[in-house]
C-alpha cells in the first residue's frame, strides 16, 4: 500500500467563518498512508435452511436484466445492471419518456423497483406507488397516512428510500415505525406491525430487504435518544422472528433477544456511565439504512449509527469504545446470532454514522480471491473488509480527513487526533468531515466491467463544542454540542466564500490499490445516489437538479438534464420489450436542505418544490414544466421588545432544539420547514406560543413543545428569531 491520495487545498479568505475553517486545515491528512490490519474478531457463518424461488431470482438478478428486484438490484448491492442498450455511444440521445408528479413537497430519496413490466416507488410519508413501466400510467397507490406529528420525531424530513419485493409482495417501513406487507398486485395490505415504541422518537426511512423469508427492518433517532436495532419478521406473516440491539441495556438487565449474548461477553464493558437512561442518551447506534444479505454465507451485514448524545462526555465519558455503534456488524440472518464486528469510529463522537451503503463483491487481492464488503462511511475511510470473518483488508482517506492519522494495521484502529477530542480540549473543533459526512446515505455503485467504485462524495466542514451547560430535553434534538459556531454570517460574500471551500463530486474509486482514478464535480456538494451500466455509464444527480451520465471509465460527462429540482435519490434502470428506460426521483428537502439552506440558495431564491419521478429513453422526447424560483414573502418586520440577555438565551435555545429542522442562525430554506425570520407569529407572543408550546400546527409536523419550554423561554426564543429577522432582513 503505497497510495497517496492527492493533498488537500482549499481557498483562502480572510473571513471568520473561513478562517475557523481554516485552523482545521492545518491539520488535516490528505496524504496519509497506511496498510492492512486484523481486526480482533471470530470467523463464523450461519445456516439458513428455508429455500425460496424468489430468493434464486435476486441470487442470480443477472439473468433477468430487464427487471430491479431489490434495492441494490441483487444481494451484493451492486447497483450495476447488465443493460447495455443506452450506453456511451448514444446516451446523448437520452430523453423523457414519462414523468408522475407527487402528491408531496419534501425530499425523495427513494429507489424504484421493477418486477416485469410493474415498477413500484416510494415517497414522502411513507407512500408507495405501483406504475406501469412503459405507459406511466398509476395502477395503484398506498398511502399509510403516517401521522404528521411524527415529523417532530424525524431528523432529516419525512423521507422514504424504497420498498422490498419477496414473491408477490411488497414491504415498506413508515416514518412512524410500522412495517407493512402490501399486496403487489392489488396495492392492499396483507398485515402490519409496529416495530417500534411509539413513546420513543424513532423513524423508519430506510428500505427493508428480504432473504429467505424474513423482512429485515431498522430504524433511525440517535439525535433524539434512543437505542438501535435491527428485527427479522416473517414475510408471510409478519411475526418477529429475532432482534438484535446495537447498544446495550442498563447495566446487570437484558433483553431476551439475540445480542444479549454478545453484550454479556465483552460488548457490555465497552461503555460507562448513564448512557442507558434518558440522562445519557440511550446509547444511539440505529441501523437506519444499509443492509447486505448474503446468500452465500447465510449472514446479514447492517450498518450501526452515530452514539447518543454525540458528545460522550455526557454519554459515556471513558475512553472505552461504546459497541456497536459506528460499526458494521455481521450476524446469522436465520437468528440475529452475533458472528464479527468492525467498528470503524470507536467511541464516535462526531456523527460518524457507519450506516453507508454496503457492496459484496469477490476481489482479487494480492492474488488470491477474496470475498469483500466494502464501505466509505461518514468518517472518510475507505473500508475493504473480508465479509467471510469481519478483517479489515485495506482502508485509505477517500476525502481530507482530519480526525484520525490513518488506520492502524496492526489494530485495525483509527488513529484518533487528541484535538478531535472537543470535550476535553475545551475547545472549538473544526472537522473534515463532519456530520454530513466525506458520503451520506446516496447509494454507491461497483461495476464489474471497469472495476471501480463510484461514491457521491462530498467535503462539508463543521464545528464541534461542547455545551457546557447540556441538559436533555424530552423532545426533540439532544446532541450535547453547543451548535452555535455553526451560523453563518449574515453577508453574501462571506456566505458565497464559505460555499467556495464545499465540494461534492462523482469519485471513481478503485478499491483494490485503494486509489482515486477519476473524479466529476459538481456544483453542490450533496450529490445524489449513483447506478452503474453494462453501458459503460455512470448516471447521477446532484444537488441542483441536473441529471448527469458519465463515461465509466473516463468520468467524462456525456449527458445532462435540468430537471429544476434537487435530486438526491440514486437512479435506476429497466427494460420492458427490449426497450431500456432510467428512472429517478427528484425533490427538493431532505436534510441537507434543511441544515444547509443558506447554501444550497442562490440569489433568485429556492426553487419551488415539484416532487417528481423522472423515466428516461433514447426515444424519450417530453419537456419537463418549469418550477418558479421565489423568495418567501416579507412583512412589516417585528420590533425587538426584549433584552440583550433574553436573545442571548433564545439563541442558545433555538441552537439546543430548534437549528435541526429551522436551520442554524434562524435561516431555512424557506419551502418546507419555513424560515422562521418570515413568519407573521412573530408579532404576538400568544400566537407564538400556540404553536411553539400548544402545537396549533401539529398537523403539519410542528408539535407543541411545552414538555421541553417553559413561557418565559418561547419568549425568549422568539425574541431571538426577531433579533435575526432584524439583522438578516432589516435593509431589504
Ligand atoms: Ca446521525
Amino acid at each position: 500500500m503505497t497510495n497517496r491520495p492527492e493533498c488537500f487545498t482549499q481557498h483562502l479568505s480572510s473571513l471568520p467563518y473561513v478562517l475557523i475553517i481554516l485552523a482545521g486545515l492545518g491539520l488535516i491528512t490528505g496524504c496519509s498512508e497506511f496498510d492492512r490490519n486484523n481486526a480482533d474478531i471470530n470467523s463464523n457463518s450461519g445456516e439458513i435452511t428455508a429455500s425460496s424461488d424468489f430468493g434464486q431470482r435476486i441470487g442470480n438478478a443477472d439473468n433477468e436484466p430487464q427487471n430491479w428486484l431489490a434495492h441494490g438490484r441483487n444481494y451484493e448491492e451492486t447497483r450495476f445492471s447488465p443493460l447495455n442498450t443506452v450506453n456511451d455511444s448514444n446516451v446523448s440521445s437520452l430523453g423523457l419518456d414519462w414523468f408522475y408528479d407527487l402528491d408531496t413537497d419534501r425530499g425523495q430519496e427513494a429507489t424504484s423497483l421493477v418486477v416485469d413490466g410493474t415498477l413500484y416507488v416510494t415517497s414522502a410519508w411513507s407512500k408507495l406507488h405501483a406504475f406501469n413501466a412503459v405507459t406511466g400510467e398509476l395502477i395503484w397507490q398506498f398511502d399509510p397516512k403516517v401521522p404528521r406529528e411524527t415529523l417532530s420525531k424525524a431528523c432529516c424530513d419525512a423521507v422514504n428510500r424504497g420498498a422490498a419485493y419477496w414473491d408477490g409482495t411488497l414491504y415498506l417501513g413508515t416514518l412512524d415505525g410500522r412495517l407493512i406487507a402490501v399486496d403487489a398486485e392489488s396495492g392492499k395490505q396483507i398485515w402490519s406491525t409496529n416495530t417500534v415504541d411509539p413513546k420513543m422518537s424513532y423513524t423508519i426511512t430506510g428500505a427493508p430487504r428480504v432473504g429467505k423469508g424474513l423482512v429485515f427492518i431498522g430504524n433511525g433517532g440517535s439525535e433524539f435518544g434512543v437505542r438501535g436495532y435491527i428485527s427479522a419478521y416473517d414475510a408471510n406473516t409478519g411475526e418477529m422472528r429475532w432482534r438484535f440491539y446495537t447498544v446495550p441495556t442498563e447495566p446487570g438487565k437484558s433483553d431476551g433477544v439475540a445480542s444479549d449474548t454478545v453484550f454479556e461477553k465483552f460488548a457490555g464493558e465497552s461503555w460507562t456511565g448513564d448512557f442507558w437512561n434518558a440522562s445519557g442518551g440511550f446509547g444511539g447506534g440505529t441501523v437506519w439504512d444499509s443492509m447486505a444479505f448474503d446468500e452465500e454465507l447465510g449472514l446479514l451485514y447492517f450498518g450501526s449509527g452515530n452514539a447518543s448524545y454525540w458528545n460522550k462526555h455526557y454519554r459515556s465519558p471513558d475512553d472505552k469504545d461504546n459497541l456497536f455503534v459506528a460499526s458494521i456488524i455481521a450476524v446469522k440472518a436465520a437468528t440475529g446470532e452475533y458472528v464479527w464486528h468492525y467498528q470503524a469510529t470507536p467511541g464516535d463522537a462526531w456523527d460518524y454514522t457507519s450506516t453507508q451503503h454496503m457492496i459484496l463483491a469477490d476481489l482479487d487481492i494480492g492474488g488470491e480471491t477474496r470475498k469483500v464488503l466494502m464501505q466509505a462511511p461518514k468518517n472518510g475511510f475507505f473500508y475493504v473488509l473480508d465479509r467471510t470473518n469481519g478483517q479489515l483488508i485495506s482502508a485509505e482517506n477517500y476525502v481530507p480527513v482530519n480526525w484520525a492519522d490513518g488506520i492502524n494495521r496492526e489494530t485495525g484502529r483509527p488513529n484518533i487526533r487528541s484535538d478531535a477530542y472537543y470535550w476535553k480540549t475545551n475547545k472549538p473543533w473544526v472537522a473534515f468531515p463532519g456530520p454530513f459526512g466525506g458520503h451520506n446515505w446516496h447509494p454507491m455503485s461497483y461495476s464489474k466491467d471497469t472495476g471501480l467504485v463510484y461514491i457521491p462524495a462530498q467535503e462539508i466542514p463543521a464545528v464541534y463544542q461542547e455545551d457546557k451547560n447540556f441538559k436533555p430535553f424530552p423532545l426533540g434534538v439532544n446532541l450535547a454540542l453547543d451548535m452555535r459556531p455553526m451560523i453563518l454570517p449574515d453577508d453574501e460574500e462571506t456566505v458565497n466564500a464559505i460555499k467556495s471551500t464545499l465540494k461534492g463530486y462523482l469519485l471513481a474509486w478503485d478499491p483494490i490499490a485503494q486509489k482515486e482514478v477519476w473524479r466529476a464535480p459538481h456544483r453542490g456538494p450533496w450529490n445524489g445516489g449513483v447506478l452503474s451500466t453494462a453501458g459503460n455509464l455512470v448516471f447521477q444527480g446532484d444537488v441542483d437538479g441536473v441529471f448527469n451520465a458519465f463515461n465509466a471509465k473516463t468520468g467524462e460527462r456525456l449527458w445532462q438534464f435540468d430537471s429544476g429540482n434537487m435530486i438526491s435519490a440514486a437512479p435506476m434502470t429497466y427494460a420492458v420489450d427490449g426497450k431500456q428506460y432510467v428512472a429517478v426521483l427528484s425533490g427538493f428537502g431532505t436534510s441537507w436542505s434543511k441544515l444547509a439552506s443558506r447554501l444550497a440558495w442562490d440569489d433568485k431564491g429556492p426553487r419551488q418544490n415539484k416532487s417528481r419521478l423522472l423515466v428516461f429513453s433514447l426515444e424519450g422526447n417530453k419537456s419537463l414544466p418549469l418550477l418558479k424560483r421565489k423568495l418567501p414573502v416579507l412583512g412589516q418586520l417585528p420590533e425587538q421588545f426584549a433584552s440583550e440577555e433574553q436573545v442571548n438565551q433564545g439563541e442558545y435555545l433555538y441552537h439546543h432544539t430548534c437549528f435541526a429542522c429551522h436551520g442554524f442562525g434562524a435561516v431555512a430554506e424557506g419551502l418546507n420547514p419555513p424560515d422562521l425570520r418570515y413568519s407573521p407569529m412573530l408579532h404576538s407572543q400568544a400566537a407564538f406560543n400556540a404553536v411553539v408550546l400548544d402545537g396549533a400546527l401539529s398537523s403539519k409536523g410542528m408539535v407543541g413543545f411545552a414538555k421541553s419550554f417553559s413561557e418565559s423561554d418561547a419568549e425568549a426564543i422568539r425574541a431571538y428569531i426577531i433579533e435575526r429577522a432584524n439583522q438578516s432582513l432589516g435593509s431589504n
